[in-house]
């Protein structure tokens, strides 16, 4: 397996993670080619999940753009979003390699409660580490964490919130890494994280092309969506990599506009830099110091970017935009009054963006969305948003 995207990606780690990363390595390549556990995957994704999740197609929103509007419903996977794809096809690795405990870290709570959904449903212990901000701004989804049986440690240092959880998570990993595995949530980390999410999140992709090739009888002419660690977008591109007619679009955070440096679009205000294992394209000051972000929308609110998506854009496969809070909102709405469908925040920010594309394209072009999530979780931020 190689360990790096071109030039980014690859291990930057404290020595002492080195044999873990190489045993998940070797694990994960007995795991794919291992019946029993693909057949036992496929199982848990169809009867846990909920998959296939359909491709709809989006008759109003179409209609009012001249274009034809797909948009592929992760919001209606298991716990809300695709996050339990991920942490499905973990938690059975974990298994597979004999580890009984699983830590994780959340920032926003999708990833802490798909990944405690995961554990209960397979019998593994489950701890979950989460800044004590974080902890309050997400009070609904620590209770679904410890109702689903995780434990969740608030983390107090530093400026209480995702990255300081990263780092207690990593310290626990270092202490237990004899029964312990880690759940990384997006397309980061040390390889081989980027790419044992990618490969179980490219379930969206292989579903939406064969449904795409079955509605229409043809590939679409683009996809789109949103881009926090790049899980969703990469997991839906991945199959259409080679099929170079269909052009691929990932929407990052564009907060209160790049102008403003006020958001979280690594490819508008990043450069090339390391952080949390892996190297990519981070938003950081002169001095190589991460700036903060700000995104509203809390998965997209992160200030690297999987090592992946650098290559690819590097290649030109695939292109970066932004959608900023206040197009997010008004998508959000769109969305919720023209289809029925209140999309997660993190997925209207692709919305939004397929919108502006849609104006400005010919007619009867093929779009697919990927909506990543559903909207219940943001409703507090809707509030304050849109004066309901
Ligand atoms: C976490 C999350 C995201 C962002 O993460 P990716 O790894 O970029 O997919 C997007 N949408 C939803 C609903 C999320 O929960």
């Amino acid at each position: 397996m190689k360990s790096y995207f071109g030039k980014f990606g690859g291990q930057f780690v404290p020595e002492t993670l080195m044999p873990s990363l190489l045993e998940l390595e070797k694990a994960y390549e007995r795991f794919k080619k291992n019946e029993s556990m693909q057949a036992e995957l496929k199982k848990l994704q169809r009867d846990f999940i909920g998959r296939p999740t359909s491709l709809y197609f989006a008759e109003r929103m179409s209609k009012a753009t001249g274009q034809k509007i797909y948009l592929k419903r992760e919001d209606l996977a298991h716990t809300g979003a695709h996050k339990i794809n991920n942490a499905i096809g973990q938690g059975l690795l974990a298994k597979f390699m004999g580890k009984s405990r699983i830590i994780a870290e959340t920032g926003a709570g999708q990833h802490g409660v798909a990944t405690a959904a995961a554990c209960a449903k397979l019998g593994l212990e489950c701890v979950v580490y989460m800044g004590e901000v974080d902890m309050e701004r997400q009070q609904p989804n620590v209770i679904r964490m410890r109702l689903l049986g995780a434990k969740v440690v608030p983390v107090t240092s530093g400026s209480r919130t995702l990255k300081d959880a990263i780092n207690e998570a990593i310290r626990d990993w270092i202490t237990n890494i004899e029964t312990t595995h880690y759940m990384i949530g997006s397309v980061l980390g040390p390889h081989p994280y980027p790419t044992i999410v990618r490969d179980f999140q490219a379930v969206i992709g292989r579903e939406a092309r064969s449904q795409i090739l079955s509605s229409e009888g043809r590939l679409p002419d683009y996809l789109v969506a949103c881009v926090g660690g790049g899980s969703n977008s990469v997991g839906l591109f991945h199959q259409f990599i080679n099929d170079s007619k269909v052009k691929m679009i990932g929407v990052e955070a564009g907060g209160y506009g790049i102008r403003s440096g006020k958001h979280a679009a690594r490819f508008a205000g990043g450069r090339e830099g390391i952080l949390h294992g892996t190297k990519s394209f981070v938003l950081q000051n002169a001095d190589g110091q991460i700036t903060e972000t700000h995104s509203i929308s809390a998965g997209l609110d992160y200030p690297s970017i999987g090592p992946e998506h650098v290559f690819l854009r590097e290649l030109g496969r695939i292109k970066y935009v932004s959608a900023t809070d206040e197009e997010a909102l008004s998508a959000f709405r769109y969305l919720s009054e023209t289809e029925g469908i209140i999309p997660a925040l993190e997925s209207a920010h692709a919305v939004a963006y397929a919108l502006k594309l849609a104006k400005k394209l010919p007619n009867k072009k093929l779009i697919i969305i990927n909506l990543s999530g559903r909207g219940d979780k943001d409703l507090p931020e809707m509030e304050k948003g849109l004066k309901i």
